[in-house]
């Protein structure tokens, strides 16, 4: 039986109206699992006039009663876990572990949230002048949109929309046509939670759906994370219609291992991290720098370590590793393993015809891969390749990897593992990526602080979630108040200074 998911707007499910469909597919197996309507303008038009007729009635919420609302989704959300990370399983491929592990993530962003009353004080200053107080206050900015991307069906929506809401917007979130229909789960339990018809809205599409939330003049703000391309696209887009945005873009993230590492550490942290859900995230290590001698050995505990991996359903209960989202992207993600043996790297372990629990039938399947001796010439090194690829660069000298790393154009996340503190408080004072581990190979930061990369991985100049989620969905008002008592001095065409 095969399912169709619809949009999500004004409180209940909105039937397609554009004739479009999208494929929805089932990874494991590699069957059509149904399919998604894909937003027209009209779709649009509906999507943000039902955010933009509740954004009064939200704005004038008062904060503990948001708070109570945030605090009832949050409780359903943990509650619902286990069905949100199976349908993410299923539609994604990552196993169930992983996609709960996400929600989890996704839950703490709702968590702070719940602190809004909290988060949203201003601040006021007594006696600026004589009898003169100043105040700042911050408010909503009105219809958000957020568009988002396959890898994190959960986690990535929820990076943005409790924070939105909780500020007192609306919310128009235009999720991946991969896999959508966790959105609409997360909108049935908004509805559930309390929250007003109209404050969540799901519009599901293609470009058509976000070209048109980016030039709809009733968008204020628009929260994008994907691709580098894209988030550029989104970036100008937003900017050039007058809306602040935030895009956050693609990865390439390197790991800095030096030769005084803990190597079995760092290969652990290697493997987990470069094909932890088949490397599908933003946040995956895609290149080990192993600077010299310890590039032969901590190869060979990377490949020791990749031998044990279980490749299978995202559902059996054995499996480390799913399938990858779509055939096309499986097939893009190995066609670097041949080019890049053709550009002179070495294939330490080919992921190609991996051992599947349960047989690979027609899944869209790529065991996990390592490339040794990259070069950064090559297009193993340079692309963004958004699977289970790990490739190993060998470098001279902590001087030569920091080099490689401040060059390359993407500035996510990074990591170096050592035993040294004095390297470690150096590599993170001086790289020139957003987000830095220290012996952590993916270091995420906690909702109450603030993801995002650097260069190439972020367009604007706000991360999301924690208080730079707060400072990007709502606008400071500064207010200058005089109550005047009956000593006051008459006109004054002076200039006011605070005397
Ligand atoms: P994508 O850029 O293809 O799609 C992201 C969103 O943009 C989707 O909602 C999609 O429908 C929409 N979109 C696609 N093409 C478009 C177009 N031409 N015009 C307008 N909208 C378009 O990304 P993806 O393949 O879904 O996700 C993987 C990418 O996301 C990777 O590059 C990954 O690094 C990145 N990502 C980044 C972060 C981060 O925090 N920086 C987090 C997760 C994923």
């Amino acid at each position: 039986m095969t399912k169709h998911v619809t949009h999500w707007i004004g409180g209940k499910p909105f039937g397609g109206e554009s004739g479009r469909r999208g494929d929805i597919f089932e990874p494991a197996s590699g069957h059509a699992a149904g399919t998604v309507d894909l937003a027209g303008p009209r779709e649009v038009g509906a999507a943000v006039a039902a955010a933009k007729a509740a954004f009064p009635g939200w704005r004038d919420a008062s904060l503990s009663q948001r708070a109570k609302v945030l605090f009832r989704f949050r409780e359903l959300v943990d509650a619902h876990s286990g069905e949100l990370a199976r349908l993410i399983s299923s539609e994604h491929g990552k196993v169930v572990a992983d996609a709960a592990g996400e929600v989890a993530r996704g839950l703490e962003v709702a968590e702070f949230a719940c602190g809004i009353p909290h988060l949203l004080k201003g601040g006021f200053s007594e006696n600026v002048s004589s009898r003169v107080d100043a105040y700042s206050i911050l408010q909503p900015v009105g219809v958000a949109a957020g568009i988002t991307p396959f890898n994190f069906p959960a986690m990535v929506p929820m990076w943005m929309f409790p924070v939105a809401i909780a500020c007192g917007n609306t919310f128009v979130l235009k999720p991946s046509e991969k896999d959508p229909s966790a959105s609409v789960r997360l909108a049935e339990l908004w509805a559930e939670a309390g929250l007003p018809d109209g404050v969540f809205n799901v519009l599901h599409g293609d470009r058509e759906a976000v070209d048109g939330l980016l030039r709809h003049p009733d968008v204020k703000a628009v929260s994008f994370v994907g691709s580098t391309p894209i988030a550029r696209h989104v970036y100008e887009t937003a900017a050039a219609n007058g809306k602040r945005v935030q895009a956050l873009g693609g990865a390439k993230n390197h790991m800095l291992v030096l030769p005084d590492a803990d190597l079995d550490l760092a290969a652990d942290a290697a493997v987990s991290a470069g094909f932890g859900s088949a490397g599908e995230r933003c946040m995956a290590i895609s290149v080990v720098v192993a600077v010299d001698p310890v590039g032969d050995e901590l190869t060979a505990k990377i490949k020791e370590r990749v031998a044990g991996l279980r490749v299978g359903p995202g559902d059996h209960p054995e499996s480390q590793m799913g399938p990858l989202v779509t055939k096309a992207h499986r097939d893009r993600v190995a066609s670097y393993l041949d080019g890049a043996v053709a550009q002179g790297a070495t294939l330490a372990v080919d992921g190609r015809d991996p051992d599947v629990l349960g047989g690979a039938g027609e899944g869209f399947w790529l065991g996990p891969a390592v490339l040794d001796h990259v070069t950064p010439d090559m297009d193993a090194y340079k692309d963004e390749i958004f699977g289970p690829v790990l490739s190993v660069v060998r470098a001279g000298s902590y001087d030569a990897a920091m080099e490689l790393i401040s060059a390359n154009p993407y500035g996510n996340g990074t990591a170096i593992f050592t035993d040294d503190g004095g390297a470690a408080r150096r590599f993170q004072n001086e790289v020139e990526v957003g987000m830095v581990g220290v012996n952590v190979p993916i270091p995420v930061p906690m909702a109450y602080y603030s993801f995002g990369g650097w260069k190439d991985s972020l367009f604007g100049d706000s991360h999301v979630h924690g208080m730079e989620g707060v400072h990007f969905y709502t606008r400071t008002k500064a207010v200058t108040a005089r109550w005047p008592d009956p000593s006051h001095g008459g006109v004054n065409l002076g200039f006011p200074t605070g005397g």
